[in-house]
């Protein structure tokens, strides 16, 4: 599709957004920055913004295959997408196969706990609240979505759950958890929009148990940037077939 990229829309931690001459779609470029703990923790995983635009490019076209509608359109540049505009319903869904993370901080959960069925949490969008979690009762009495489209997302997620989970674990590893994001097209569509990265789920090595996501950044584990690469290359095999 030929499509011109325009001016920034707007800028967020690990993306920006670009608007282009066709008001219905923009561009979604990746960059290197990365940031743990809601923004206090700051720096760049080298060759992260190409790895990522891959791995949703990837990710995003098996899910619509598969049923999962998304915004994704067509991955134009190293670091760019062109995705279809949409607007973003402000609650972030969690799935959690394996306890990790804030549940265990918060509820005292054993790192590891499997949840059976996999445990579905929202949060709040809200950079300067830190992204909170927040229940049903407050998405509805604040219109941050409607039942209906709650419930929708919701078993969109555990759809996407039970798709990636099989398509990780072909490649060896465990999906621990994961975050997604929905959007609103103009005929009140639901689509998956965002990202599919490391940045945004845990990934585990299922032989070694290793963290191959963005927790080795949040906590200094090392092999940040050989990490995101293995995972990069297990998927390009997986994928493309090379
Ligand atoms: N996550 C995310 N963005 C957020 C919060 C969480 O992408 O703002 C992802 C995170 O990478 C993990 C999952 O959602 O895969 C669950 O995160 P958790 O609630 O455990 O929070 P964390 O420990 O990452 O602060």
């Amino acid at each position: 599709m030929s499509v011109e990229r325009r001016g920034p829309l707007s800028e967020g931690k690990a993306k920006i957004l670009y608007s282009t001459d066709r008001n219905d779609f923009i561009v979604q470029h990746f960059k290197d920055d990365a940031t743990g703990f809601n923004g206090l923790k700051k720096g760049q995983i080298l060759g992260k913004g190409p790895i990522n635009n891959s791995i949703s490019a990837w990710v995003f076209q098996y899910l619509e295959k598969h049923g999962i509608p998304t915004h994704f359109v067509e991955k134009t540049a190293e670091r760019e997408m062109l995705i279809k505009r949409v607007k973003i319903i402000p609650v972030e869904v969690v799935v959690r196969n394996l306890a990790a993370g804030s549940i265990c901080k918060r509820l005292g959960i054993e790192k590891k706990h499997r949840f059976e069925p996999p445990f579905v949490e929202f949060f709040l969008k809200s950079d300067e609240l830190g992204d909170p979690l927040i229940s049903e009762r407050h998405i509805f009495y604040f219109k941050w979505a409607t039942p209906e489209q709650l419930k929708e997302m919701e078993s969109k997620a555990l759809r996407v759950n039970k798709l990636l989970t099989q398509v990780f674990d072909q490649v060896g590893l465990t999906l621990v958890d994961f975050k997604l994001e929905f959007g609103t097209d103009n005929d009140g569509n639901i689509l998956l929009a965002d990202e599919f990265t490391g940045d945004g789920c845990r990934l585990w090595d299922k032989e070694t148990g290793e963290p191959l996501d963005k927790d080795r950044f949040r906590h200094d584990l090392g092999r940040v940037e050989e990490s995101y690469q293995e995972v990069y290359q297990r998927l390009k095999r997986h994928f493309e077939g090379n």
